[in-house]
């Protein structure tokens, strides 16, 4: 089959590769008709999550149609369409059972790596590295599916691709993120990064009774996306000052919840910016938290920040002092995917969802090189990418 192979930073190929079989009983094969290239697919790309591997299939983002079952398998049959999460649960662990599909004890083969970086393991993920399972991911033609009976939701009617796609990853990290802001009626909330898990924490943030979002970024696009779609007052901080702009806005106080929808490669201005940057270049950080310092310091006292944000490993000048005088909660993590799944399909054919309206650049997977680097470069004003395997 085809997929968009790793081969090192910046470059991704479409490689004819061995296709997928059956290694568990609690496997399926998946012939994926539409898979997207994730923003924190570009963390990959551009070499900042350790443990990738020359050979690595990408993509964590997709959906298609079963064409095989193992035995245990008896929720799914061939021809079924599925939208599979990116978080790989087995639905009986500790964590399972209480819905942090995203930490479940039994999907990470690689835990042990895991756990030397960050103590310990979450769950496995799609084409996300070895640290997180080393699975091959689903920008390709076909992809296995570890305990299929419990991940991916059946789309039986005739919902097109393009509107469920996001169940997979970004509409329910959008949602989770502003669920992780506790908001309450006439709450205002700032939105840090106006990429598609920002527009759907926005629209999220509205449907949870939060009064104002105030969506911060710097590509005019997304800034036009955030205020024209999702309905979100716009602040360009290559133009404004935005901590004085947020006292502006809410009368000295600060947001009552802070989103950081930008993550470990986060651009700035300024001294520590610059720092970041050295520093994550000579590898003495694997991380730029620009972003995430200026929820912690532009949040109102007792507020609430949100990180569904990716970050890899360590960060420093990380303001604790701020959080901790100040009586801030910090919530993240990586998405539960499996808990949102059918009550995020219910509110797209209700409405309150329109997630097709993201997807700027529409490609078969044989451009996949080509569109990593445009989505990477942001050109074409590029928000999301669909690939499409079985398109020529
Ligand atoms: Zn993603
Ligand atoms: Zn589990």
């Amino acid at each position: 089959m085809k997929a968009a192979v790793w081969h090192g930073k910046h470059d991704v190929r479409v490689d004819t590769v061995p296709d997928p079989i059956l290694i568990n009983p609690r496997d399926a094969i998946v012939k994926i008709t539409s898979t997207a290239i994730c923003g924190s697919d570009l963390h990959l790309y551009d070499g900042f999550v350790p443990t990738m591997q020359a050979g690595d299939i990408l993509g964590h983002e997709f959906m298609g149609e079963i064409v095989e079952v193992g035995q245990s398998v008896r929720n799914l049959k061939p021809g079924d369409r599925v939208v599979v999460p990116f978080t790989i649960a087995c639905g009986g662990c500790f964590f399972c059972t209480q819905s942090q599909y995203s930490l479940c004890e039994n999907s990470n083969p690689n835990a042990g790596m895991a756990e030397k970086l960050w103590g310990h393991s979450p769950a496995g993920i799609f084409g996300y590295s070895h640290l997180t399972g080393g699975y091959a991911g689903g920008q390709a033609e076909y992809a296995r599916i570890p305990f299929a009976d419990v991940g991916p939701i059946k789309i039986d009617d005739a919902l097109d691709d393009d509107k469920v796609l996001f169940l997979s990853d970004i509409l329910p990290t959008g949602y989770m993120a502003a669920e992780n802001c506790d908001i309450q009626p006439g709450d205002v909330v700032a939105v840090w990064g106006c990429g598609p898990v920002g527009q759907f924490a926005i629209q999220s943030a509205y449907l949870m009774g939060a009064d104002r979002v105030i969506a911060i970024d710097r590509f005019p696009e997304r800034l036009q996306m955030a205020s024209d779609w999702s309905r979100a007052e716009t602040l360009n901080y290559e133009q404004v000052d935005i901590g004085e702009a947020l006292k502006e806005m809410t009368a000295g106080r600060g947001p009552d919840a802070c989103i950081d929808a930008v993550g470990m490669e986060a651009h700035g201005n300024g001294l520590l910016a610059a720092y970041d940057r050295v520093k994550q270049m000579m590898g003495m950080e694997t991380d730029r938290p620009m972003v995430l310092r200026e929820v912690m310091r532009h949040c109102r006292n007792g507020g609430t920040i949100s990180v569904p944000g990716v970050y890899g490993g360590l960060i420093d000048k990380v303001p604790m002092g701020s959080v901790m005088n100040r009586a801030l909660t910090l919530k993240t993590g990586q998405t539960h995917v499996q808990r949102y799944l059918q009550p995020l399909l219910e509110r797209i054919r209700q409405g309150d969802f329109d997630p097709e309206r993201v997807i700027t650049h529409r490609v078969p997977l044989g451009d996949a090189s080509d569109a990593y680097r445009m989505f990477r470069d942001k050109q074409d004003a590029c928000v999301k990418v669909v690939l499409k395997p079985w398109l020529h």
